[in-house]
């Protein structure tokens, strides 16, 4: 007979990991079941090793920006190798405390891979575990094209196992993943080439901070082909790979070549079907705001849902899920507006709300924009033309503030205070009325005129 629980979560990533934790404090018996390391895309693949990455291309800045300053430095390199044992090991301590997070909140961990009996029933490594509630929070991989060659280049996944940095690098794609990369190898030694298909970075994003971060990018020595489209790719014998494109280049050669073109949803080898659940037509698993499927007691969180793939959507989305179903919490959700999200470029672009072109469309002329460039204080004594941008979009007499785009230094740590302004409803006025923090770049969003 199956052994049965109140809950069982299928992945232990960002939104798995949180559902089960906090069902298991309302007293839930619940399980989760995890095929590969605990913590998921972010811990071992995402966010975290990326930051690692991050910290360390914004050292490279530092002290190129020194010697403006008045350091005179002796510079022998950076040692990439040095740098990935650390990143590992401290990884590898994530890994080990989520192990004692699942224990301490009693939550049973499941190691292997589960797939659909049918939508109270799984089955892990031959036996069969039920439950009243199921929650799929499998995440997502890597999309790797289909054309002659593509297993020649590696993706986000193989970044992180990269021993070295590679001299020549082409990423392929306009994403988040594609410009963090693309940044990070740059500074840190390699000469990339960005290969864009369409005419712009980040589409979906604003498109004063997308200007300004195409003008980072090439300023900063990174090649950006637009209407460019890799469709061959083939190994020479001498080693690098030769990229035939359509574009700006036809033939372009490099040591590595990273597909960074979105993410597959993990539901193929899961058996929804089995279960009656429906997919969306790429894979993704579509929920109500509620985080329901089309099948009662079957949920979904996070990447494997259609909504924003970020970690804390997920754990927001999952804790949620949790107080509806076993904290007498009926109406608890998520709601998928004013989601701040920031993008680890050089310098970091921070977001929240809406567009302005989205906003102009839903609102038209009530729509008042403010918006500022300036080169920050810090940049008056360094040799990079960096700029900051920043813009409030506005909507009504009274100026409600429905979007804010930042992207300059320190703009990843800002975003988070206004995003709780923005999300209480904060107007310009508001704004106004707060006093400014003198010296600084944040000062500027309550200057604005
Ligand atoms: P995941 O974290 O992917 O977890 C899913 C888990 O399910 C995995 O551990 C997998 O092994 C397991 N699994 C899959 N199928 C099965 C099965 N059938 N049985 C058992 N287990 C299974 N987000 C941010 O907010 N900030 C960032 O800076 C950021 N940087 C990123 C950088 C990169 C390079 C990438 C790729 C992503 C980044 N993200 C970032 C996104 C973030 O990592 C994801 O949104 C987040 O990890 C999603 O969490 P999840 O729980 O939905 O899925
Ligand atoms: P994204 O969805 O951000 O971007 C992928 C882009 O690549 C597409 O939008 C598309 O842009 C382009 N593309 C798609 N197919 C092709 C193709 N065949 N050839 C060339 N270009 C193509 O995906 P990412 O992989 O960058 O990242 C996945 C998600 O992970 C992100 O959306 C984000 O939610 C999350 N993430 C978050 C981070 C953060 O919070 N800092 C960091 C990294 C990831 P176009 O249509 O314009 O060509």
């Amino acid at each position: 007979m199956a052994k049965h629980y109140d809950l069982i979560v299928i992945g232990g990533g960002s939104g798995g990991l949180s559902v089960a934790e906090r069902a298991a404090g309302y007293g839930a018996r619940c399980a989760l079941i995890e095929a590969g390391r605990l913590g998921g895309t972010c811990v071992n693949a995402g966010c975290v090793p990326k930051k690692v990455m991050w910290y360390a291309a914004h050292l490279a800045h530092a002290l190129d920006d020194a010697p403006g300053y008045g350091f005179r430095l002796d510079y022998f390199g950076f040692d990439w190798q040095k740098l990935k044992t650390a990143r590992d090991g401290y990884v590898r301590d994530i890994n080990e405390w989520y192990l004692g997070y699942l224990a301490d909140a009693g939550v049973e961990l499941i190691r292997g891979f589960a797939r659909f009996v049918d939508a109270h029933t799984l089955e892990v490594g031959g036996e069969h575990l039920s439950a009243d509630h199921i929650v799929v929070a499998t995440g997502g991989r890597p999309r790797i094209p289909n054309l002659p060659g593509a297993e020649f280049g590696i993706t986000s996944d193989g970044f992180f196992e990269l021993s070295a940095c590679p001299p020549r690098v082409a990423i392929v794609g306009s994403g988040y993943i594609a410009v963090e990369l693309a940044g990070m190898l740059q500074t840190l030694g390699a000469e990339v080439t960005l290969l864009v298909r369409k005419d712009q970075v980040l589409r979906p994003f604003d498109a004063t901070i997308r200007e300004q971060l195409m003008e980072r990018l090439r300023e900063d020595g990174i090649t950006v082909l637009t209407r460019t489209q890799v469709r061959a790719v083939a190994r020479l014998a001498s080693g690098p790979l030769s990229l035939h494109c359509d574009g700006q280049v036809s033939v372009l050669q490099v040591d590595t070549l990273l597909w960074a073109i979105g993410r597959v949803p993990n539901t193929d080898a899961l058996d929804l079907a089995a279960a009656g659940v429906t997919l969306n037509p790429d894979g993704s698993i579509p929920t109500d705001p509620y985080q329901n499927t089309d099948v009662p007691g079957v949920y979904a969180i996070g990447d494997v849902t259609e909504r924003f793939h970020l970690t804390p959507v997920a754990i927001a989305a999952g804790r949620r899920l949790a107080d509806r179903l076993f904290g007498q919490q009926p109406e608890r959700r998520l709601p998928y507006e004013n989601i701040p999200s920031v993008v680890f470029s050089h310098p970091p672009i921070g977001v929240i709300g809406l567009t302005e072109e989205e906003a102009r469309q839903r609102h038209g002329d009530a729509v008042k924009i403010y918006q500022t460039r300036f080169r920050p204080m810090y940049h008056t004594f360094t040799a990079r033309p960096t700029h900051t941008v920043m813009k409030l979009v506005c909507v009504g007499p009274e100026e409600k503030i429905v979007g804010c785009h930042l992207i300059g230094e320190g703009v990843d740590e800002i975003l988070q205070g206004f995003a709780v302004a923005i999300r209480m409803g904060a107007t310009k006025r508001d704004f106004d009325d707060t006093v400014a923090i003198h010296p600084t770049s944040a000062e500027e969003l309550v200057t604005m005129r």
